[in-house]
């Protein structure tokens, strides 16, 4: 029998991957976002399926809703967007969390949160264990994001040890694919949209500072094999590509596959800018059987891809 499944932030990158790999799962899907960073024409695809639902919402404030299982994306992700406006990220992070706990306590359904590598901050031990405690500024810039992450754990545990709620924690490392926006803010879609119109790619910092990019679809497929695992194992698991790049390397990748004639040009390094990041899987590999089968080269192709027909649409809207 198929499930239903509330996913919060289901209109955004990753939760609208989220959506649809659920529905071809033959689930029932019920999308709850308010609509800041994501978009309606991520899902445009589902809007007409019976067994989709999208509930305009704010997760700082209460919903009810009768499912099985909730997944808690709900949170601007990108720098740009979560610093935009600091107070509201926190508060969606922290009231968020609440709402979805308080749901999944009084409806008994199980509930997995979308955490994040940055709870490890400016990481001192590399790569990443999860029994890494991290290396967060309360006071920065990044603090409203990664602070608001790091309390949003704090709640889960507690909801589990008060309430007995069935939680699951994934700590996500930096994602990419298609359905994120032209303009989001994050390095792999900067970098292409600069190739793609033949832009300067910028970047921040000297270049030598590494990510470890997965790509969204193998992301999604650990998410949900977290959310199905066995009764007890509450995480937090690492779900990220250990494959790590330097930045310089990644815009060098981009320029190559992209064919563009592009230069690279270099601007300043933000506050708290983290010099590394890379996970180890060993975790996620025992308990969940997954690991990402998409190397970088691949994932970009796909993604530039996307991106040249989204630009291309943009262009030709642009005529008319
Ligand atoms: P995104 O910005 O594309 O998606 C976030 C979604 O949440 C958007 O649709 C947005 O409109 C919605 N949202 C924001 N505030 C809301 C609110 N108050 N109420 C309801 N909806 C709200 O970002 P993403 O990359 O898809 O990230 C999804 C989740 O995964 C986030 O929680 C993020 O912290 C986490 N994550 C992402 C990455 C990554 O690399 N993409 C890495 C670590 C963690
Ligand atoms: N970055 C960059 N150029 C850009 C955007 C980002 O060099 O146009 C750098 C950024 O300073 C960081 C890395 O790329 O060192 C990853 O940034 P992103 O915003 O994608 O994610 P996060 O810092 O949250 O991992």
């Amino acid at each position: 029998m198929s499930k239903r499944i509330l996913v919060t932030g289901g209109a955004g990158f990753i939760g609208s991957h989220l959506c649809k790999r659920l529905i071809d799962d033959g689930e029932e899907v019920v999308c709850l976002d308010n609509l800041f960073t994501g978009t309606k024409k991520n899902i445009e695809e589902l809007l007409d399926n019976h067994r989709f639902d999208f509930i305009r919402h704010d997760v700082t404030r209460e919903f009810l809703v009768e499912v099985d299982q909730i997944y808690n994306l709900a949170c601007p992700a990108s720098p740009v967007k979560y610093q935009f406006d600091p107070v509201k990220t926190i508060n969606t992070s922290v009231m968020g969390a609440i709402n979805g706990l308080e749901l999944a306590k009084n409806i008994k359904a199980r509930i997995l949160q979308a955490s994040t590598s940055e709870v490890y901050g400016d990481p001192s031990v590399h790569p990443q264990p999860e029994s890494y405690w991290g290396n967060v500024n309360p006071i920065g810039i990044r603090s409203c994001y990664d602070e608001g992450k790091r309390v949003a754990e704090t709640l889960f545990f507690d909801y589990h040890r008060q309430y007995d709620v069935d939680i699951k924690v994934v700590r996500i490392f930096n994602t990419y694919g298609s359905n994120m926006s032209t303009n989001d803010g994050r390095v792999v879609s900067n970098f292409i949209v600069q190739a793609l119109k033949g832009e300067n790619l910028t970047i921040y910092g000297d270049g030598n500072q590494t990510r470890s990019f997965c790509f969204v679809t193998d992301l999604v497929d650990g998410m949900v094999r977290m959310m199905n695992s066995r009764d007890g194992f509450t995480g937090p698991v690492n779900l990220g590509n250990p494959a790590e790049f330097t930045m310089k390397e990644l815009a060098q990748k981009v320029i190559e596959l992209t064919g563009s004639k592009s230069k690279i040009i270099y601007k300043p390094l933000p506050q708290d800018d983290p010099r590394q990041r890379q996970p180890i899987i060993e975790l996620a590999k025992k308990e969940l059987g997954w690991e990402p089968v998409t190397d970088l080269e691949e994932g970009l192709r796909a993604t530039i891809e996307y991106f040249r027909m989204i630009l291309s649409d943009t262009n030709t809207l642009r005529e008319i």
